[in-house]
């Protein structure tokens, strides 16, 4: 065999040809390199033998027996048999039971021993199900041995993958390069890069695996930290003339309402940075409703008065456009014209637009995030603020704070992350955090209930649209599909506007229509135009229709919390007691809590806590679009401690002789790579 490189192609392995080779590309994996840091999934304990007498219910074990019967193969229903034997041990004797494998019965003979790995379940008598069978024999490659499980795809086996893992651990782990700095390995006792890859693919002992994996996650978490470091650095030297900042008293006497004292922290926050002579880079995070649009406003003011405009962008056409009139008519008390560029506009109407922009006569610009990319020029831009920013990743962050001139940045984001994760989504960023509502917000009532209730939902949506109110309807698929028995927007919408309510407007939206279509749905419903809008997520980030009052989703089970936080925060935005109906026939304990926490609170930073404790931070965030690095070691929630260290590690790459050490080289191409050509890891 010619020498094994980290990028030689898996074809290169002893038993990898091209039908193997494409299984593992659908893995992600191309190159030896790619199979030496896929990781186990999970590992199986198979280190120790237990007495069938010994084995506890529903714990894994291994065990061996004798079998002592003859397997019996029966068909119980279509598709489905079902082989039965009793083994024994001298200890005990147990049912063991094989769905859908017969040909089990040619593998395991009656009077010989084997070895097994499964779990002891209660249910039709005592029983051990589907269990791994292993023959006794000196070679065998899973008992005694902490087993990892890799994540697989049809036609891959664990086992296959496991034996072309060894291989290229056995042929190229000597050349994976380290890239901890040796003072940090010493300082934090972590192992070498090698002994950690060795061990994570064949753990000896769960001491061995522990340092593994501490070693990696400490890894995956400086790098990150590492690079939001760098990103910081760089930003701080970003020196900008400091702003003189306007006494914002004519601003509060503008404004319709009194601000909270939450809402005048932020802004206080804004002006400092602004007088610093630092480009700001500041995240304003608040629980729907909390105003941050006020906060965006007192913002644009005050680049206003010091001579520079505002960019505000939103992650919608009509998001942009319900901002420019809120924004045009609070700051147009205040002289500050207020200009809206959206693909809408007619030629015409655009070279307005963009002529009051050059000429700086717009004081602020409101557009899609489409603005900066856009070919629009600026006198003088000053500030730029980004709406709903938990749709904007690190990546792109990055990129934004490339962009030549230096304009400061505003990021308002609505997702409500625990602190604890915050530390580390911005760690780049300066945070503010809006957590007081606005006086005189009604708790929206939400209630959990299953299929039986369907006619009293049918009745109150009713009642609502009677009452001169308007509904929204949520459904977690655009279409129907078999494999998952989902309510679907399409169907359902369709089913209500036919069966249910012929004689009420109901109306469809979701993220398949064109951008024009949606927008045109949404002004609908937000007219009036609508009583029912059935749609998808689509309006998690959405216009305010302060006439909506009521919340229905279904299959609520498939939504993460913060995403139903989101969702119920369309409604509750008028005067009127508003309401949020959870459908969802889901028997999951943890399901069923998560949903309950909702009905019993209102608050989108104590659920988000809740949801992390209950499910950790992958499924919290539900997709990828959150911003969420995807770490793939590291459990944030667990491995918290760690992260800490990692982020003060990370701190030795701020001195600037660091920077220039070819000894940090290989860390530095590392952290470029992740942020640059992967940035999308960071998503
Ligand atoms: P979000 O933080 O979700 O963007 P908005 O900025 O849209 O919230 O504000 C939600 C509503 O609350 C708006 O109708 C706004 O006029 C109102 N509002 C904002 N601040 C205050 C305040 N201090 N007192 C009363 N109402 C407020
Ligand atoms: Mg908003």
């Amino acid at each position: 065999m010619d020498a094994m490189q980290l990028n030689t192609p898996v074809t290169e392995l002893n038993g990898v040809g091209q039908t193997r080779s494409r299984l593992l590309s659908r893995l992600g994996i191309e190159t030896l390199g790619d199979l030496l840091s896929f990781f186990p999934r999970t590992y199986e304990d198979r280190t120790k033998i237990v007495k069938l007498c010994d084995m506890q219910v529903d714990v894994p074990a291994c065990f061996r027996a004798t079998v002592i019967s003859l397997p019996r193969t029966s068909r119980i229903r279509k598709g489905m048999t079902i082989t039965k034997l009793t083994v024994s041990d001298m200890t005990a004797r147990i049912r063991i039971v094989f769905f859908n494998k017969p040909y089990i019965t040619d593998q395991l003979h009656y009077g010989e021993d084997y070895l097994f790995y499964g779990c002891l379940r209660e249910g039709y008598g005592l029983q051990i199900q589907n269990p791994d069978v292993e023959p006794v024999r000196d070679d065998r490659t899973k008992t005694g041995r902490i087993l990892p499980i890799y994540p697989l795809t049809a036609g891959l086996t664990n086992y296959q993958l496991c034996s072309y893992v060894q291989q290229a651990v056995r042929s190229c782990l000597a050349q994976l390069p380290e890239i901890l700095p040796d003072s940090v390995r010493k300082q934090y006792d972590l192992c070498g890069i090698r002994e950690a890859y060795a061990a994570i693919h064949a753990p000896k002992d769960h001491e061995q695996l522990a340092r593994a994996r501490r070693r990696l996650i400490f890894e995956e978490f400086f790098l990150f930290s590492a690079g939001l470091s760098i990103l910081r650095s760089s930003r701080e030297k970003q020196l900008v003339e400091p702003w003189e900042t306007a006494d914002l008293s004519l601003f509060r006497a503008a404004l319709p309402y009194t601000l909270t004292g939450a809402q005048q922290r932020a802004i206080r926050d804004i002006a400092e940075s602004l007088r610093t002579g630092v480009r700001m880079n500041r995240l304003v995070q608040g629980d729907v409703g909390s105003g941050k649009t006020a906060v965006a406003a007192a913002a644009a003011f005050l680049a206003h008065h010091a001579g520079f405009q505002t960019a505000f962008m939103a992650p919608t056409e009509i998001l942009a456009e319900q901002h420019a009139k809120t924004l045009g008519a609070l700051l147009g008390k205040l002289d500050i014209e207020v200009v809206l560029l959206t693909g809408a506009l007619s030629a015409p109407e655009r070279r307005w637009v963009l002529s009051r922009i050059e000429d700086g006569h717009a004081g602020l610009v409101v557009g899609t995030h489409a603005l900066l990319t856009d070919r629009v020029t600026f006198k003088n831009l000053g500030l730029v603020i980004t709406d709903e920013q938990h749709r904007f990743g690190v990546a792109q962050r990055a990129k934004l704070a490339g962009k030549s001139a230096a304009p400061h940045m505003l990021f308002l984001s609505a997702t409500p992350i625990p602190r604890t994760l915050a530390m580390i989504l911005y760690g780049d960023m300066a945070v503010s955090v809006l957590d007081e509502l606005p006086p005189g917000r009604k708790k929206i009532d939400t209630f959990l209930v299953d299929e039986s209730k369907r006619e009293r939902a049918h009745a109150f949506i009713r009642a609502q649209v009677m009452a001169g109110h308007q509904v929204y309807v949520v459904c977690p698929a655009v279409e129907d599909n078999e494999d998952f028995p989902l309510k679907s927007a399409e169907v359902w919408s369709d089913h209500l506007q036919k069966e249910v309510f012929p004689d009420l407007r109901v109306g469809l939206i979701h993220g398949r229509l064109r951008s024009e279509e949606k927008d045109q749905v949404m002004q609908r419903f937000s007219q009036g135009e609508l009583d029912i809008l059935v749609a998808t997520t689509v309006i998690e980030v959405g216009v305010d229709v302060p006439n909506a009052t009521l919340m229905v989703i279904e299959n609520a089970e498939r939504f993460g919390m913060s995403q139903l936080h989101q969702l119920r925060g369309r409604v509750g935005r008028g005067e009127s007691q508003s309401y949020c109906i959870l459908f969802s026939d889901a028997k999951n304990e943890e399901a069923r809590k998560r949903l309950k926490a909702l009905c019993a609170s209102n608050d989108g930073f104590y659920l988000a806590e809740q949801d992390l404790a209950l499910r950790g931070p992958g499924d919290f965030f539900g997709s990828r679009q959150h911003g969420l690095p995807q770490f793939r070691v590291a459990d944030l929630q667990l491995d918290m401690k760690t992260l800490r260290e990692a982020q003060d590690a990370s701190g030795v790459l701020q001195s600037e002789e660091v920077l220039h050490d070819p000894a940090y080289a290989p860390l530095l191409e590392r952290i470029k790579q992740l942020f640059r050509e992967k940035g999308d890891i960071f998503q």
